[in-house]
């Protein structure tokens, strides 16, 4: 069994942007657990911060409920993920307690600031967490660097508009539903994201954007990955090959 680790930064982003493998993944029996940085109490205006996060870190759970995966949230403020040396311990301390083989995390260029940060952060705090006189709380250093993995952005675009590539896909047609659903759990973010964002139907927009990945793999449906290869990061394809057949190939750029 492989233990993997997704952290994005808000409740709503793992399910929009990598659900679909993590389902998979679950399903072959496979220890998945969902994190965020922040508990995304500033997405709401008939809500306190406070009853906004107690309402959005319940609804990330049952979301990450429905694929038999845990959930875990950061407490870094929606809004104020920065990579400092507080956040960075916060974020080693949690990827010790997971004690993950793969960390899957946010693009390094994204449309929020968070995604950005909590990409960085994670880079780093999976570097980290293997240093054992880097103190950060109760959780034992890590033998090793797990393998990272970076989601694609937001529309598959950087903030000049230019598109990012993935290196690879996964094929989530056969559990597309559970996507859905997983989305839907997070039911206050129906009325805030079609006016905060102008996306009148979500769960639409996350169908929308599957169906558009999966066309640079010649699928019906798909999520793309890259991932991140620097020295001493592990190079070897082992999220790739947990994918087994669902593990897609993109076609040459058009
Ligand atoms: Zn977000």
């Amino acid at each position: 069994m492989t233990v993997i680790l997704a952290i994005h930064a808000h409740p709503d982003d793992i399910e929009t942007l990598g659900a679909g493998a993590l389902a998979l993944l679950s399903a072959a029996g496979h220890m998945v657990t969902l994190a965020t940085l922040t508990a995304g109490e500033g997405g709401s205006t008939e809500t306190s911060p406070e009853d906004t996060a107690r309402i959005r870190k319940a609804e990330a759970a049952a979301a990450a409920a429905l694929i038999g995966a845990s959930y875990r949230c950061g407490g870094l403020p929606d809004l104020g993920v920065f990579s400092d040396d507080a956040s960075r311990r916060t974020v080693t301390e949690m990827i010790r307690q997971a004690r993950p083989d793969i960390v899957i995390t946010s693009s390094p260029a994204d449309y929020h600031p968070d995604h950005e940060a909590t990409s960085l952060l994670v880079r780093d705090a999976c570097f980290a967490a293997s240093v054992p006189n880097y103190r950060t709380g109760e959780a034992r250093a890590l033998d090793s660097i797990p393998h990272l993995y970076f989601m694609d952005p937001i529309g598959g675009r950087d903030r000049e508009g230019v598109p990012v590539r993935p290196d690879f896909g996964a094929d989530i047609a056969s559990v597309f539903e559970t996507k859905r659903a997983m989305l839907a759990a997070h039911e206050s973010q129906i009325r805030w994201v079609a006016r905060q964002h102008g996306v009148p139907d979500q769960v639409a927009s996350l169908e929308k954007w599957a169906r558009r990945r999966g066309r640079d793999f010649g699928v019906e449906m798909a999520e793309g990955f890259r991932q991140y290869r620097h020295h001493p990061w592990p190079g070897s394809p082992l999220l790739q090959e947990l994918l087994g057949p669902a593990l897609l190939t993109p076609l040459a750029a058009s």
